[in-house]
């Protein structure tokens, strides 16, 4: 497809004129309508104002990464059978679904009968326990913290395994291609308004021509109708740009879905720390499911565990908006970027800040996210 970047801008103004009011006016899919939550390639490819006047609010979190990769893996602990499944670094939305399933094959394969307690409520701790319950398995949740206050709800979360270990080569990479595969497939399942989960188009813009990261040519089908544009073939005002269509979630929807879930199927929620292993030792539940993300650093020792702290700053919904975008070019020298249109906010990120632990965001770092994507989308506006 080959289409020129002033006819880009143009058919994008007129589609949002259009369509816009036809989303509002449909029913079924909260106030953005149907239309969003299924594909809606190409269709509203314009321009996101940036002001500073539109921000809601600007908040950060810790990437729970492990170099190596994330932990699926059982073993015996006193009596019990303790089944880790954390660190999945900057993908763990993306991947929950996944790893939740290969951590409930391991409990089956186990053979350990009886209850189980389940360590987190963040998106994998979510995601285990309702799929151990569709096992038949009776479940308790302990956590700390519940949606809306975990890690999960400040991800992005576009469905995409990004940053999630140093190296996707050795074995972890077919540990990770398993994860991807059982995921993607997992959440086409719940696609639509009640969980959060839609289709959307990815840009990822470049001056260079791209290239295909590891974390991507491992899993390059679940990427479809995957496109790489020049010049005037997109609306960017970048040399190169790569369309992909992938899944994007609505975390603080699709995270109180699962609670929801998890609840009518006769799960209990007990809100509190697990401050150590004898505090585990004492818990009734045979089989123990670890999702502490970070929190396993502390209660397991898993000193390999280090922060990717990321910072948002988020504007006031604007509904017009129906594609992301990664990277900028030129415009992303100083760091990295991305745009992230949820219906409870565009996000605009990002920052990677390796072995960071607070979660204060940084003035300095809001200013450059907003400045270097006022600058993008400026240029995308003023056009060729
Ligand atoms: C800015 C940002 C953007 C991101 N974007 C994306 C994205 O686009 N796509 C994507 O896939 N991922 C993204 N991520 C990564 C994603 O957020 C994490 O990988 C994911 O949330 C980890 O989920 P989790 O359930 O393991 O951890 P958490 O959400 O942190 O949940 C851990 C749970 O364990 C509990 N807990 C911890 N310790 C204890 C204890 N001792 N006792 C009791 N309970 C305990 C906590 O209270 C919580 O309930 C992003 C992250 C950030 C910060």
């Amino acid at each position: 497809m080959t289409i020129d970047r002033r006819r880009w801008l143009k058919l994008a103004g007129a589609s949002v004129a259009a369509g816009w009011s036809g989303a509002c006016a449909g029913s079924g899919g909260g106030r953005f309508g149907p239309s969003l939550w299924g594909p809606d390639a190409g269709a509203s490819v314009r321009p996101v104002p940036i002001s500073r006047d539109s921000v809601i609010r600007v908040v950060a979190g810790l990437r729970p990464y492990r170099p190596n990769g994330f932990v699926v893996r059982a073993e015996r602990f006193g009596g019990k059978l303790l089944v880790h499944n954390y660190g999945h670094g900057g993908g763990g939305f993306t991947l929950s679904r996944g790893t939740a399933a290969m951590a409930a094959e391991q409990v089956a394969e186990a053979g350990t009968e009886g209850a189980v307690a389940v360590l987190g409520a963040g998106a994998v701790g979510l995601a285990t326990a309702t799929i151990l319950q569709r096992q038949g398995r009776r479940v308790t949740i302990y956590a700390r913290e519940l949606p809306p206050d975990t890690t999960s709800n400040i991800a992005g979360a576009q469905w995409s395994p990004t940053t999630v270990a140093d190296d996707l080569s050795g074995p972890f990479g077919d540990q990770f291609e398993r994860a991807a595969r059982l995921a993607h497939r997992s959440f086409q399942r719940l696609v639509g308004p009640d969980y959060g989960v839609r289709w959307i188009d990815n840009y990822f813009l470049s001056e260079r021509p791209l290239g295909e990261p590891e974390y991507m040519s491992r899993i390059r089908d679940l990427y479809p109708e995957w496109e790489d544009l020049e010049g005037d073939e997109h609306p960017f005002p970048t040399r190169h740009a790569r369309r992909v269509a992938t899944m994007f979630i609505e975390p603080p929807r699709y995270l109180r879905a699962l609670l929801r879930d998890f609840r009518v199927a006769g799960g209990k929620v007990v809100v509190g720390e697990i401050a150590d292993r004898r505090q585990l030792a004492a818990l009734s539940e045979p089989v123990v499911a670890n999702c502490t993300g970070l929190g396993s650093r502390e209660l397991f020792g898993d000193r390999s565990l280090v922060p990717i702290k990321g910072q948002l700053v988020v504007l006031r919904p604007q509904p017009g908006i129906d594609y992301l975008t990664v990277g900028g070019g030129r415009f992303s020298e100083s760091g990295s970027l991305y745009m992230f249109p949820r219906s409870d906010g565009v996000l605009l990120g990002g920052t990677f800040q390796r072995g960071v632990e607070s979660l204060d965001p940084d003035p300095a770092a809001t200013d450059r996210i907003l400045a270097s994507h006022a600058a993008l989308f400026d240029a995308m506006a003023a056009g060729p």
